[in-house]
């Protein structure tokens, strides 16, 4: 499915920008990317894999890809000396969607963006991103993407009732390319501009803008609040008794309420 010589061709004359290595199966392409960062890899380094054998997702939750029908990388960024910029998983899930519009899939579904960083259809999730920092490097990340071409069949029935696939026949290079070049235009506003340059266009995408929404922890009970919206730096604003509380990604997950 993924083939160097038609990814090198789909990206053009971006592809100078990207160091990328296609690799047939690894645990995680998050974790080996973060250990090349630490062994001093490029900023733009990318690892692609036909197959994960331990995908992972925010708190060690599992990924679940199967070859061919799944697209899994990492995407390693550095950003200039200075302060690390604050939103970079929103970020991430706003390039996702502009790199899907810019190739047309998806277009008879409604993509939406569930803070803080996944990329839904019609609701259920399409693409998830896990963003990891570089230990030892304060201006390092690893970007890691998964998006379901087609649902993998091993996939567990209560995750598959809340997963959706393009299901659509796209081209996979060209859709990786988009996606590489989409990521890296939007880090790099992210890093000259920060977040707040990002965020109306985050906000047209927004699953739950001014929704019904609960936040569900691993450390506390569910709360239920409304969604009003997103701060400039990317914290979500849920409104809950009376008041609004800036919530940090991170500890959390989002889930709509009827
Ligand atoms: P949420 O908790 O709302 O799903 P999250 O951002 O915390 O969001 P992630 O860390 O992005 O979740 O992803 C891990 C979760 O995604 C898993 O716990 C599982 O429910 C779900 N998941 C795993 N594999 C897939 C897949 N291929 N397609 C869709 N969802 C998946």
């Amino acid at each position: 499915m993924l083939d160097f010589a038609a990814l090198h061709r789909a990206l053009g004359e971006a592809a100078c920008r990207f160091d990328i290595d296609l690799i047939e199966v690894c645990d995680s392409t998050n974790a080996l990317l973060l250990a090349r960062a630490e062994a001093g890899a490029p900023s733009g380094s990318v690892i692609v894999a036909e197959r994960q054998t331990a995908g992972r997702g925010r708190r060690n939750r599992p990924w679940f890809s199967a070859p061919g029908e799944s697209l899994t990388f990492s995407l390693l960024w550095r950003f200039a000396p200075g302060r690390f910029p604050a939103g970079l998983s929103l970020a991430a899930g706003l390039a996702v969607i502009e790199a899907l519009a810019k190739v047309g899939a998806g277009k008879t579904a409604r993509l939406a963006l569930k803070w803080p960083n996944d990329v839904l259809k019609d609701g259920k999730k399409l693409a998830g991103i896990l963003v990891e920092l570089v230990p030892g490097a304060p201006q390092a990340a690893v970007i890691g993407i998964g998006l379901n071409l087609r649902l993998p069949v091993a996939l567990p029935g209560e995750v598959r009732a809340m997963s959706a696939a393009l299901d659509e026949s796209v081209d996979a290079n060209a859709l990786l390319a988009a996606l590489l070049v989409e990521l890296a235009a939007t880090l790099e506003i992210l890093g000259a501009q920060g977040f707040a340059a990002l965020r109306e266009a985050w906000r047209t995408h927004h699953a739950y803008e001014e929704a019904p929404i609960c936040l569900l922890s691993d450390m506390a009970p569910p709360r239920e609040g409304i969604c009003r919206g997103i701060d400039v730096d990317g914290a979500l604003l849920f409104e809950t008794e009376g008041r609004i509380e800036r919530v940090l990604s991170g500890e959390v997950s989002l889930r709509s309420r009827p």
